[in-house]
């Protein structure tokens, strides 16, 4: 099995569940079970938010890009956008770190991300954006 996707929406909250349900329909074909699925979708949601209320600061002319991939029965998921971008990786990756202590959000993202997928790696240059690829 060899099949790719490609989707661009506007950085609105209101398109992070049709991101989440996008690639679950995409991957369907691949028949995952209940909780390979639902952890799809979760860090799809975890990569899509970051984007927008990150990445963009809610901005909706930002445009997030998501690029799906199946080879056999592994999946590559790209998430990008031409935000802020992150200056300091190492300590956006750890747990519990948020930039945004403000809006409740609880520091968990990456860690979910690294945690649900075999691979996860993030691209991150500051004023250009940031690009995260991952493997199931
Ligand atoms: P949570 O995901 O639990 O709601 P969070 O989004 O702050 O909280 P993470 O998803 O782990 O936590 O991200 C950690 C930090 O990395 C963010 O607070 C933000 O500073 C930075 N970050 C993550 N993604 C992006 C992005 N796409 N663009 C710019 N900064 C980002
Ligand atoms: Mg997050």
């Amino acid at each position: 099995l060899s099949n790719f996707m490609n989707l661009q929406f506007a950085a609105k909250s209101e398109n992070e569940s049709f991101a989440r349900v996008a690639v679950a329909s995409f991957i369907s074909q691949l028949d995952p079970t209940m909780d390979e699925l639902s952890d799809l979708k979760t860090v799809v949601s975890e990569a899509v938010t970051n984007s927008i209320i990150h990445g963009y600061n809610n901005d909706s002319a930002g445009i997030v890009t998501i690029k799906a991939e199946i080879v056999g029965d592994m999946i590559t998921l790209v998430i990008e956008d031409q935000g802020q971008g992150i200056e300091d990786l190492e300590l956006a990756k750890q747990p519990l770190y948020t930039s945004k202590p403000e809006l409740e959000r609880s520091g968990m993202g990456f860690t979910i991300m690294e945690n649900f997928m075999d691979e996860c790696e993030v691209v991150s240059e500051p004023g250009r954006g940031t690009s995260i690829m991952m493997k199931k």
